[in-house]
């Protein structure tokens, strides 16, 4: 892979549940240290291309490649799948993905719940683990909250927590699923100003989001997403200051 190979491509994809079709032909592409935001009304497939993009979801038609490097399928169609499990694992670890509802382990401390992963599906060496792990709740502003479980924390907190175990898988690029929307708006801005953080850090990041604000603070490249079809893209300057479609307008404007 060269330097200017993207961390992933995404190109031509369809999917669909059943009858349904929900991604009808979609291009992304994400470069190393781009943040890339997917926009659009619920129902327009945002969480399912993401999705998609780590193989969480099977898709029937297209390529999706992680470092120049092609996921390969079996079958074709509705049964198609990727082929190789431990290319599926490298790009699921690769791709590291935080969902709207934090998804913490309830049993588990704070501390235990970032060290998981990296211990039991990565197999790195303990001491190391823990360091990171440190590191990163430290970074995302909750290192006081090590041993405490998730139901003792806040949702903004939870949320952190869940980034930092994101983080901790040391992956190419995160993946956001409306980071914030489980959130009351004062907790909202404590994840804003971590995403914040790692997009000037330089990390790859796709982010589904309904904060048109961060949207516009931290993208690259804002992708408006309508019924499964890219209706515009561009740079923020473009998407906010010179918007085209009538369609993204009456969304933007359905959004303030
Ligand atoms: P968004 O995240 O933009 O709100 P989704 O990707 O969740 O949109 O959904 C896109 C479309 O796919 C919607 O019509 C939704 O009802 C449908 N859909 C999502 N998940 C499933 C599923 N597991 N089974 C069937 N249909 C689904
Ligand atoms: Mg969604």
């Amino acid at each position: 892979m060269t330097d200017d190979t993207p961390v992933l491509e995404i190109r031509g994809l369809h999917k669909s549940y059943g009858d349904l079709e929900v991604i009808k032909g979609v291009d992304i592409t994400a470069k190393r240290g781009d943040v890339v935001s997917l926009i659009g009304s619920s129902g327009s497939g945002k969480s399912t291309l993401l999705r998609c993009c780590n193989l969480l979801e099977d898709s029937q038609q297209g390529d999706i490649l992680f470092k120049g490097e092609p996921i390969t399928w079996s079958g074709s169609g509705i049964a198609r799948q990727p082929a190789d499990a431990k290319q599926v694992l490298r790009i699921r670890t690769n791709l590291s993905m935080v969902f709207q509802q934090f998804n913490l382990w309830s049993h588990m401390t704070i501390l235990q719940n970032v060290m998981e992963a990296p211990l039991t599906v990565l197999k790195r060496d303990r001491d190391e683990v823990e360091k990171s792990a440190r590191k990163y709740l430290d970074q995302v502003g909750i290192g006081d909250k090590c041993d405490v479980y998730p139901a003792q924390l806040s949702g903004g907190q939870q949320q952190r927590a869940a980034i930092a175990r994101a983080l901790c898988m040391e992956p190419e690029a995160l993946l956001f699923d409306e980071p914030t929307s489980a959130l009351d708006p004062e907790l909202e801005q404590e994840v804003v100003k971590v995403i914040k953080d790692l997009a000037k850090e330089g990390r790859t990041m796709l982010i589904v989001t309904h904060d048109m604000r961060m949207a516009a603070d931290v993208s690259d490249h804002i992708v408006f997403l309508h019924k499964g079809l890219i209706e515009e893209e561009g740079c923020p300057d473009e998407i906010f200051g010179n918007t085209r479609s009538e369609r993204l307008r009456a969304f933007l404007s359905s959004t303030r």
